[in-house]
């Protein structure tokens, strides 16, 4: 499980949610791709891809079928930065993967987008 691509570093079964606790508070420093108003893209503290930026709202919202009671908007936000780093990442390498996960695949209970490009860095 510290391996797949869902666990961020530094973060132990202590925090449910690395992005509220650790990337968004900063407690843990991150390295900033793209910041708007409501959304924050980084280069993930623990690369399981050659690239490999995350992309989250930074209010909470639980996964991409869960949105906690709130709107579409905080969805919509994100996929318009999702875009943008994939489009980056595209015209850079000539190839990109989008993924997010949901249930026992969702190791932090923050929505977030995992860009990323190349092979697997770790099995
Ligand atoms: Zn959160």
């Amino acid at each position: 499980m510290s391996d797949s691509p869902d666990v961020p570093a530094g973060a132990g079964p202590a925090t449910e949610d690395f992005y509220c606790d650790e990337a968004l508070s900063g407690r843990t420093a991150v390295d900033v791709v793209v910041e708007t108003d409501t959304v924050l893209a980084f280069h993930h503290t623990h690369p399981f891809w050659p690239v490999h930026i995350v992309v989250v709202p930074k209010q909470h919202v639980p996964s991409l079928i869960d949105l906690g009671g709130g709107d579409m908007s905080a969805v919509h936000d994100v996929l318009s930065v999702v875009r943008h780093v994939a489009r980056q990442v595209a015209a850079d390498h000539g190839a990109c993967r989008v993924l997010t996960n949901l249930g026992d695949y969702q190791d932090s209970k923050h929505l977030h987008f995992h860009v990323n490009y190349g092979e697997p860095l770790r099995d």
